[in-house]
């Protein structure tokens, strides 16, 4: 049987100048010149300074580049804002949408991240939904209730026709960064067993096909663990893909 596509992206968050990004773009492409890509859709999602020259540096077939955020309006009065059409002109694919830090610090709800996932998808881009429960939720037991909740709300109104271009990222927030621990690949592979059928709810025909990818905490020891439970298509990393050197570690295990 032929091995199954695997996503592995990694959102640089609030990281790297320029410079350092263009840095850790030309080593990773070194590094990962030898994989192909059939098997593999290596993705980064640097900041947006970093992008113009990003998408210069790059073949976005090899390593596909993302923004972190949009704001769902083409124009208009939201200073310090940045819309579809500014991205679109640099030629991304990719929109990272509702990031767990922008739904704590910037308090985004799942109304704006629908509106976010509707004007992506509008624009043509690939929209990489982030959702995940708290560890409030998951102690009140209310963890499935919120991924099914962030799903219906976040792609409420997405035509069956665009499905092909959504992603999904289950990143339990407790999971999540320094403080965080990684979830069991059991515990992990549940949920995205909860999440495809949701998904399937939504998209009877497509709804197979969307990539959902784990993220919180994913290191080089517990990759493979996780990339190996059947109903994960990919991982999510932030921290442990930051060192070329490192991610290269991660991408050969999975
Ligand atoms: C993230 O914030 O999306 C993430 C997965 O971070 P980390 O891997 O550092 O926990």
């Amino acid at each position: 049987t032929e091995r199954r596509k695997v996503y592995l992206g990694t959102n640089l968050k609030m990281y790297k100048t320029i410079g350092q990004t263009l840095a850790f773009l030309t080593e990773l492409a070194e590094r990962t010149r030898d994989i192909p890509r059939e098997q593999l859709c290596l993705f980064v999602i640097p900041s947006y300074l970093a992008l113009p020259a990003a998408t210069g540096a790059v073949d976005q077939d090899r390593i596909g580049l993302g923004a972190q955020n949009m704001h769902w309006e083409d124009s208009g009065q939201f200073t310090g804002e940045v819309s579809p059409l500014m991205l679109k002109e640099l030629g991304l694919r990719l929109v990272e949408i509702g990031h767990s830090e922008r739904r704590q610090h910037f308090r985004e709800t799942d109304c704006e991240e629908n509106l976010k996932v509707l004007s992506a998808l509008r624009h043509g881009f690939t929209a990489l939904l982030c959702i995940g429960e708290t560890g409030q939720e998951k102690e009140l037991g209310i963890s499935d209730e919120r991924l099914r909740q962030q799903l219906k709300l976040g792609l409420r109104g997405v035509a069956e026709a665009q499905a092909d271009r959504v992603w999904v990222a289950y990143e339990p927030v407790w999971a999540i960064g320094v403080q965080g621990t990684p979830a069991s690949p059991e515990y992990a592979g549940a949920k995205h067993q909860l999440i495809r059928e949701t998904l399937l709810e939504l998209f009877p025909e497509r709804g197979r096909e969307i990539p959902v990818l784990y993220g919180g905490s994913v290191n080089p020891e517990n990759a493979a663990a996780l990339s190996r439970q059947p109903a994960i298509d990919g991982l999510f990393i932030g921290r442990a893909a930051w060192e070329a050197e490192r991610f290269e570690t991660l991408i050969r295990q999975v």
